[in-house]
């Protein structure tokens, strides 16, 4: 399809990935007369169950990827482990936005650790590690109690084994297989925040406020909004994600995860880059008249971005694995928004929906829904 932007309602966004987060960009873009079809390798996904159009194949389909790009405006992607090659393939026949740079190297730890230290950008000190790697040398100068995590497909804590001396080191490689991976020192945050901002092809950015984010078992539990962070951490945190954001030349929204660091160096050390819609957003479905997945919509049809301003405090919880049979009673609680994503096997630690319960902007908010 030629190009031609801004996509006017009617017109189809394409979605690589059918999980929760290409469901609320389809709800998104269906609020702006927008459709949505969904490309991925699985059958009644989240995405595919709200779209209207959905292509089942593999990445390495070129024949069904031709098809795709033939009948959408623009393609975006809802997941950073799409493979590269699909967003080039599909990139030399229609706009994808972020482009696939994006991809290349937030999938790889090292490379985006690299990225970010390049980009004068504060990073957990790290050792890319190897066969040639002596792994204790690399743990002692990281100062001993170190995090090993797989280069490329860790999320949610998996492929991550810890090393508390460099006696350890060994074992700890051994245990994610002896994958290519990167040495990280532990560090000991006082919290997690995370950023969202969106940018738009002529540059413009707009930045939700920061969230702290809670983790249990190394999978986000809960996201706190405002993050009760002193504003010039507040104002540190946005302009680290809307310098990563200008440094990628980045179209559309992207996520970054911050560990606040106090003591002797305080500051601000980025953990990752979502370059996506993220679970730490979903707050601004309900506190803010544009969401994150409005945001990313216009910023990638070439609509103009909407006001990233909030209406509400706000404490977003997932509903993970088994606690989704609570739905009834969070849809009973006050001011609690419940968004179930339609996966049927429930499985321990599985995001099947979130709640999201709003106080006015003048409430602490510190705690559990
Ligand atoms: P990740 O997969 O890198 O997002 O890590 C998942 C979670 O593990 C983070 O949100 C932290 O809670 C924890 N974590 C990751 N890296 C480190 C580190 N270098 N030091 C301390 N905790 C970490």
């Amino acid at each position: 399809m030629t190009a031609s932007f801004p996509v006017a309602p009617g017109g189809t966004l394409g979605v690589l990935g059918g999980g929760q987060l290409g469901r609320m960009l389809a709800c998104a873009a269906a609020r702006l007369g927008l459709k949505t079809h969904i490309y991925c390798p699985d059958e009644d996904r989240p995405a595919g169950q709200v779209a209207a159009r959905e292509t089942v194949a593999p990445y390495n389909d070129e024949t069904a990827l031709a098809r795709f790009a033939d009948v959408v405006d623009v393609v975006t992607f809802e997941f950073e482990n799409v493979p590269a090659a699909a967003a080039r393939f599909l990139d030399a026949r229609v706009p994808v936005r972020p482009a696939p740079t994006a991809l290349e190297v937030t999938q790889d730890r090292s490379a985006e650790k690299t990225f970010l230290r390049d980009a004068g950008i504060a990073t957990t000190p790290f050792v890319t590690v190897d066969e040639s790697t002596d792994l204790a040398v690399a743990v002692a100068a990281l100062g001993g109690r170190t995090v090993l995590k797989t280069r490329r497909w860790g999320y949610d804590g998996k492929g991550q084994a810890l090393a508390l001396t460099p006696a350890e080191a060994a074992a700890a490689w051994a245990a994610i297989d002896h994958q290519p991976a990167i040495a990280e020192a532990f560090v000991d945050f006082s919290c997690e925040v995370s950023v969202i901002v969106a940018r738009a092809a002529d540059g413009t950015t707009a930045c939700y406020d920061g969230v702290r984010n809670v983790h249990e078992g190394h999978i986000l539990a809960r996201s706190i909004v405002p993050a009760g962070l002193p504003p010039d951490t507040e104002t540190a945190a946005r302009a680290i994600a809307e310098t990563i954001a200008r440094r990628l030349d980045y179209v559309g929204v992207l996520a970054v995860e911050m560990f606040v660091v106090s003591g002797p160096e305080p500051g601000l050390l980025v953990n990752e880059i979502a370059p996506r819609v993220h679970n730490s957003g979903h707050w601004t479905l309900d506190a803010c008249a544009v969401s994150q997945f409005e945001q990313h919509v216009r910023a990638v049809c070439g609509w103009p971005l909407g006001s990233p301003l909030r209406y509400a405090n706000a404490v977003m919880e997932n509903l993970l694995g088994s606690a989704v049979a609570d739905w009834a009673a969070l849809a009973a609680q006050p001011n609690t928004a419940v968004h179930i994503y339609g996966k049927h096997a429930v499985k321990s630690g599985r995001k099947m929906g979130h709640a999201t319960r709003l106080f006015p902007l003048d409430t602490r908010v510190d705690g559990q829904i």
